[in-house]
């Protein structure tokens, strides 16, 4: 009776009773699929598995004496955030826990919503859950840890940030939004568990931290029950059955918690179950209700109410198995050693605050505003975020000329800085049991409005002193960062880079989702008419997993509101950035590496006396470094720079071009220049002499009207002697 079933699982995210049912609201299948095709081995792993647990089944039925023992299991909640709404609070958690438990102990009150005919199958799993209170390392704890990550976002199992020893603890992880659309929470049963140990546990969307038996239904499969429909999450579909005597055949409900569900007898219509004696005679058949069992927590309806007791006879036997440590949970030794069994301690605060979006008159910014000027329209707007006990009170102190050069408010601070530089900001929280501080210099940054240039500007990064006005945001400290590099350079030894190199093994961390900036000091651009570059070179790789799919990418903004508000002006992707090929190790830039010219066109309308642009790093999936070197503003394309030592060499930009391009060159020792555009077969389609002054830089507009139609022409510079073909490609 004991059937073969998908090791993962997870439950719909409409809660909405009047949607109507979706197809496949659950990622079951895909992290199933995943698995198995990741790891081939699974497949006997599981197969093993489930002959152990039928055997210990079987052994149950028939062992005489009712199993009364109350087990005890410690649990850990991990809250994986970026400081939104996924920032659930102790008091909040602490209330779910409770609420969880009561379902492992019968003692739910909606119970008594049971419709008669199951009334009599309501199970007691006589299980305690526990928030641990003492951590791995022997630490006290309440069971609560917080991890501030971009993981947050499409939770999946690298959003499984630092678990503790799953033989141990229950891991439970919260996260703002799942990879699996649709999904609210998924889990593994102990047979892939014991496989990976390390993915182990239950990962919800913190909005369904006390909806709808969530985590209860999450750690029934934890505790390797299936859905009462049996191995897969594709609820309303088909009857089947989850290898447990007392739930009926059914094919669930989604949502379904309404009468037609509750009360359906589809699959359920005359199921009775025959069983056999020692001496291997039928001596009992027994009839089960003909309505399937919709207010089970294994079911989607929402309206979850009971664990049958064929379940839990289930789930206490795998808590009573060694497969992926589940037995060693309850044994008394480990319920000492996290201190399940002891009153929640009282615990000293931790001092925590972030940063919200900024505000000011009709700001539209990113989420959290961190890089701002003290002449703009927007403040800093510091929050407490303070947890692990009831704060009493608070003290706030900020450096850089603070207009609130201290505060004790409980919640935020709105704030500006007249010295330039990274503002230091303190917070102490103190509670009955004690007084935490955390500091701070690297989250907030009063840029300073007085521009350090224009046109001409040019900055190598030749040494450190350099940055100082070119801040670096970490944002989530990590090792995927800006970071001012010595040991090469576009002619010296130093420049910036990005650290993106990112392995494949996701235990190590996963960059995909990370985003860091550098910031410019201010531009005077206010009046510069015609063409107007920022300029700088890359030198970039990426690897050979993530060669053909890498996600890298380089955003360039701009800024005329002192930070408050930025305009995308420019961006770099993937391949083009990894000019220097595939690397299987991290790629370090070297004499055989080359630098590519990029340039970035500033539009009119960004040219003030204060500009700011903003450099963002968005690492992709398996990427890896990215080097940059000599930034500067010019009236022409840094390629054209590059060149301006060979007379007769040019460029053209843009190009591709669809109403015209420019040709840029330096002129030959002579006073004359000639340009011909010509078509694919020779035929000159255009040509005019130049008058120029001999060594100078010119630049020349090539109208759309010159050439015909669409398509690929040449372009010919003759000057000084020199000559030079380039293709204009028009679309
Ligand atoms: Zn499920």
């Amino acid at each position: 009776m004991f059937n073969k079933f998908i090791i993962t699982a997870c439950i719909a995210s409409s809660v909405a009773i009047n949607v109507h049912a979706q197809g496949q609201p659950c990622a079951t299948d895909h992290h199933h699929d995943r698995l198995l095709q990741k790891y081939p081995l699974l497949a006997e792993y599981e197969r093993q598995f489930n002959e152990q647990l039928g055997a210990k089944l079987a052994a149950k039925t028939t062992a005489a004496g009712p199993d009364t023992a109350t087990y005890d299991i410690p649990l850990v909640v991990h809250v994986v955030h970026d400081y939104g709404v996924e920032y659930l609070s102790d008091n909040d958690i602490y209330d779910a826990a409770n609420e969880w438990a009561l379902a492992f102990v019968k003692k739910n009150a909606d119970t008594a919503n049971v419709i008669a005919p199951f009334v009599k199958y309501i199970g007691n799993a006589r299980m305690r859950l526990h928030l641990a209170t003492i951590d791995p390392k022997g630490n006290p704890t309440k069971g609560v840890v917080r991890h501030f990550s971009y993981l947050t976002y499409n939770g999946d199992d690298d959003s499984k940030l630092e678990p503790w020893p799953n033989n141990k603890y229950i891991n439970i992880w919260f996260t703002s939004s799942l990879g699996s659309s649709g999904a609210a929470a998924y889990a593994y049963y102990p047979s892939s568990a014991a496989f990976m140990p390390y993915y182990d546990g239950v990962i919800s969307l913190a909005s369904y931290l006390n909806t709808s038996k969530t985590i209860p239904h999450e750690l029934g499969h934890v505790l390797n029950l299936a859905h009462v429909w049996g191995n897969n999450n594709n609820a309303a579909v088909a009857c089947g059955n989850d290898g447990v005597d007392d739930t009926p055949p059914t094919k669930g409900h989604t949502p379904g918690c309404v009468p037609s569900a509750i009360f359906d007898t589809t699959c359920a219509t005359g199921y009775m179950k025959t069983y056999t004696s020692m001496s291997g005679l039928a001596d009992s058949v027994v009839d089960y209700p003909d309505t399937t069992n919709a207010q089970n927590i294994m079911d989607y309806t929402y309206c979850a109410h009971m664990f049958s007791k064929g379940q839990c006879v289930r789930m206490r036997t795998a808590l009573t198995s060694p497969v992926a440590g589940r037995s060693n949970l309850i044994t008394s030794a480990n319920l000492a050693e996290t201190g399940a069994m002891n009153p929640m301690p009282d615990l000293a605060p931790v001092a925590d605050f972030t940063l919200n979006k900024a505000i000011g008159a009709g700001l539209t910014t990113d989420v959290r505003t961190q890089f701002l000027t003290y002449t703009n329209e927007g403040s800093f707007v510091f929050r407490n975020t303070s947890w692990n006990d009831t704060i009493s009170s608070v003290y706030w102190t900020f450096s850089n000329g603070a207009s609130v050069p201290t505060s004790t408010s409980m919640t935020t601070v709105t704030n500006r800085f007249s010295e330039p530089g990274w503002v230091t900001v303190s917070l102490t929280a103190n509670s009955n049991a004690g007084t935490t501080t955390v500091t701070s210099n690297s989250l907030a940054y009063a840029a300073d409005t007085t521009p350090v240039g224009g046109v001409g500007y040019s900055q190598k990064f030749s040494n450190l002193a350099d940055m100082h006005n070119w801040p670096m945001f970490n944002y989530y400290n990590n090792q995927f960062k800006w970071e001012y590099y010595n040991g090469a350079g576009r002619g010296d030894n130093n420049c910036i880079r990005y650290r993106s190199f990112d392995t494949t093994d996701k235990i190590n961390g996963m960059a995909k989702g990370d985003r860091d900036d550098v910031f410019t000091p201010a531009f005077n651009l206010q009046g510069v008419s015609g063409n107007l570059f920022i300029n700088f070179y890359t030198s970039g790789a990426a690897t050979p997993a993530g060669s053909s799919a890498s996600r890298d990418s380089l955003q360039i903004d701009v800024s005329t509101s002192g930070g408050a508000r930025w305009t995308k002006i420019a961006g770099f992707r993937g391949t083009e950035l990894a000019n220097n090929g595939a690397r299987s190790s991290m790629f370090i830039h070297g004499t055989s590496s080359s630098w590519v010219a990029r340039s970035v066109s500033v539009p009119e309308i960004h040219r003030t006396g204060q500009t700011f642009f903003r450099l963002r790093y968005w690492p992709g999936n398996v990427g890896n470094n990215l080097y940059l070197d000599d930034f500067s503003i010019a009236a022409f394309p840094a390629e054209l720079e590059e060149l301006s030592g060979n007379a007769g060499q040019f460029v053209l930009f843009p190009n591709p071009s669809e109403n015209g391009t420019n040709l840029a060159f330096t002129a030959g020792n002579d006073a004359t220049a000639t340009y011909t555009i010509s078509d694919l077969a020779g035929k000159v389609l255009a040509s005019e002499v130049l008058s120029v002054s001999p060594g100078s830089t010119n630049q020349v507009f090539i109208s759309r009207s010159l050439v015909p139609s669409a398509g690929l022409y040449f372009v010919t510079l003759t000057t000084g002697g020199n000559s030079a073909t380039r293709k204009m490609v028009v679309q």
